[in-house]
């Protein structure tokens, strides 16, 4: 059952970058270098040839090596920070979570590496602007829809921030107006995810 799961969630997180290659990319080159939808399609396409591998591992081990293979195949900032958020969750989480408050811990552990290796925070315009409002919501016991809307919200309000990580903080005030890449991206996984954890 797991095994389904987790095949499942590779199938559909992979399917949904593959479609929104262009959109990233067009993302990344308004406030970055128009890369991150290769760099996430490249990673994912990755993750999609290694998905029997991985799903016959336990739950934790198997997202440490969906991880391991982001960090090497993704490139770019974002490759490390996809890594370190599911080596992240995988350490914290041995079997599949039962409920929000087990998934609320994992995804702490997870977005707790992504600050770590981005020495960074919410507020910057990252990705970290979608995920920790989404563990928040999580641990406040929400279920996929409001998730998907967490979701939803804090990528828009992005668009409004100015950056102050990545590539995109070199533009300043410049980066105000645009939705940030890999906050796109992270929504975008996010709706995946509960999309296959809601079909269960
Ligand atoms: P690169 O910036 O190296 O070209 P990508 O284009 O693949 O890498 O990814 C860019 C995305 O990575 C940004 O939109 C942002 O969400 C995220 N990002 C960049 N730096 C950081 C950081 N220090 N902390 C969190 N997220 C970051
Ligand atoms: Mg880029």
């Amino acid at each position: 059952m797991a095994q389904e799961t987790m095949l499942a969630l590779i199938g559909r997180c992979s399917g949904t970058i593959a479609a929104h290659a262009q959109g990233l990319t067009a993302l990344d080159q308004a406030i970055g270098d128009g890369d991150h939808g290769l760099n996430m399609a490249r990673g994912f396409n990755a993750l999609a040839a290694a998905a029997q591998e991985i799903a016959a591992l336990p739950f934790g081990e198997a997202l440490q090596k969906a991880g391991m293979t982001l960090v090497m195949t993704v490139g770019g900032a974002s490759g490390p920070l996809y890594g370190s958020l599911l080596i992240g969750m995988g350490k914290a989480a041995r079997e599949m979570p039962r409920t929000s408050a087990e998934a609320a811990a994992m995804l702490d552990a997870g977005v707790a590496a992504v600050k770590a290796r981005g020495k960074s925070d919410a507020g910057a315009k990252t990705m970290l602007d979608v995920l920790v409002p989404v563990q928040a919501a999580l641990a406040a016991g929400a279920g996929p829809a409001q998730i998907r809307e967490t979701a939803d919200a804090a990528l828009a309000a992005t668009r409004d921030m100015r950056a102050t990580k990545g590539r995109a903080a070199f533009l300043g005030e410049r980066s105000v107006g645009h939705l940030d890449p890999g906050a796109r991206s992270s929504a975008l996984l996010i709706h995946a995810v509960c999309d296959v954890l809601e079909g269960l």
